[in-house]
């Protein structure tokens, strides 16, 4: 198998083990050579030292006799080591000998002094020969040295290695794998992050542990990326769920007047008239929706350049609702508003008010009156307020009413319908003209919802 083809846990871990065996056998091989050239110069060394001692008691004792040299060549002598004094022909005269047979090595005359190693089977000897003159006498002396203890201590020190070289294989292999498991761990996490999105939705994110290396930078933008694809998203979704809401309300309305005309509009000129311009009308805010629908963005609230007839659109919805709920008695108490205009676009506060009079209809109950009112506060802001006698809101859900698919008791909102999104949308549209909105209710009574916005400037 290639080893392109494992994970990179275990690339990792067989490269970084291959170099550091490799290195750790290097190592110790040059080790191993370096102490054994070191051990075989003092072997060397000592033979040598050993020869010059023989030649200088020679010298000082102007020898007789060689037989006579027996008792001090056997005192310098020693283990596994043999002497032997030879005669020019290189007939030995004198052997002295202590564990090791003479004729492993033959007896060889030399005229200069030479250093050789040999092998007899087993057994590796260092052998010294000089030439020598004792008295008349012109010979050779050999010591032939058998090399046990180097050799010894050569196989153990091989042992050591050996043993060594295991360790640090076994070593070697251990810390790739741990430097490996490393090394992929935040890899490892990233990927079980991005199974758990593509499984579980853009919550997720990586456990960010900041070792400001290359992988917590790499955690660290995923993340990032991810808010921002979230964000998105959720802009998109939310955008799409208030734009569905919002293209309710004026479908309603426009299927209202044509029922009306179909049922008796068409022999009147006057309902023909106004009912058309209605449909119109809704039907041109539809087209508007629909077209922040397919740019994927709302018209932008552009507070501060704004003049919008607060009791033209008023009227314009309370007419529209009549359409579409005959039944409901509306009505309109906003004579204050009649000369101020609002600082907030014609299309927004028509969809602001359209939804809390959506509200108010739908959870009236048999209540079927609606009061609109207009005021100046103290602080120049226009009010509007909203009323009806319906069933009203319990106390402690009324906090939590514009957020986004709040909706009082399931039960008695899912036959009426909705989504929930309605107040959240006027919420957000209201504060982005710097207005505010809010809700008193009683249950079994009625609720008022009070919006509030600037007027227009100068
Ligand atoms: P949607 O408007 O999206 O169709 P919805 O009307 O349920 O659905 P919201 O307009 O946000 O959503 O209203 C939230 C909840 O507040 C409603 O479900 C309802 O229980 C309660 N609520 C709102 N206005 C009134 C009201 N005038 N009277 C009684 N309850 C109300
Ligand atoms: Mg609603």
């Amino acid at each position: 198998m290639k080893i392109n083809a494992l994970p990179i846990k275990w690339r990792i871990t067989v490269w970084t083990s291959l170099w550091m065996c490799f290195f750790f056998l290097l190592y110790n091989l040059v080790q191993f050579v370096v102490l054994d050239r070191w051990m075989l110069l003092e072997e060397e060394h000592a033979i040598k030292k050993r020869m010059d001692e023989i030649i200088g008691y020679y010298e000082d004792n102007e020898a007789r006799d060689v037989s006579a040299s027996r008792s001090f060549l056997e005192k310098v002598n020693q283990n596994n080591q043999l002497i032997r004094v030879l005669d020019e022909s290189g007939k030995p005269l004198l052997t002295i000998n202590e564990g090791l047979p003479d004729q492993w090595v033959l007896p060889k005359a030399v005229s200069t002094r030479e250093l050789t190693s040999i092998w007899h089977s087993q057994d590796h000897l260092l052998i010294v020969r000089s030439p020598i003159h004792i008295g008349s006498l012109t010979g050779t002396i050999e010591i032939i040295r058998e090399l046990e203890n180097y050799e010894k201590l050569n196989h153990f020190l091989l042992l050591i290695m050996a043993i060594g070289g295991l360790g640090g294989i076994a070593f070697s292999t251990f810390g790739g794998i741990l430097l490996g498991r490393q090394f992929v761990k935040p890899i490892a996490q990233l990927t079980e992050t991005m199974g758990n999105i593509k499984y579980n939705g853009l919550s997720q994110r990586v456990d960010f542990i900041d070792n400001r290396d290359e992988l917590s930078k790499l955690s660290q933008i995923f993340n990032e990326m991810m808010d921002r694809l979230e964000g998105s998203f959720k802009k998109q979704n939310q955008f799409v769920e208030d734009a569905s809401h919002e293209l309710r309300t004026p479908i309603a309305i426009i299927e209202g007047h044509l029922k009306m005309l179909s049922r008796w509009g068409k022999d009147d000129p006057s309902i023909l008239n106004e009912s058309l311009n209605a449909s119109l009308e809704e039907l041109a805010r539809l087209k508007g929706l629909t077209q922040d629908l397919l740019a994927s963005s709302h018209a932008e609230p552009l507070p501060g350049q704004n003049q919008t007839d607060p009791c033209l659109i008023l009227t314009k919805v309370v007419d529209d609702f009549s359409v579409i709920h005959p039944a409901f008695l509306f009505e309109m108490k906003t004579q204050s508003l009649s000369n101020v205009t609002l600082d907030i676009s014609a299309h927004h506060f028509k969809q602001i008010i359209m939804i809390v009079m959506d509200n108010a209809i739908k959870y009236s109950g048999d209540q079927k009156n609606i009061v609109i009112s207009g005021s100046i506060t103290k602080d120049k802001e226009i009010q509007i307020q909203i009323t009806d006698n319906g069933i009203g809101i319990p106390e402690e859900h009324i906090p939590q009413l514009f957020d986004r698919f709040y909706r009082v008791d399931k039960a008695r909102s899912r036959k009426v319908g909705g989504s929930g999104l309605g107040l959240s949308i006027a919420k957000r549209l209201v504060e982005a003209y710097n207005g505010t909105i809010s809700l008193t209710s009683r249950e079994h009574h009625g609720t008022v919802v009070t919006i509030k916005l600037p007027r227009s400037t100068e």
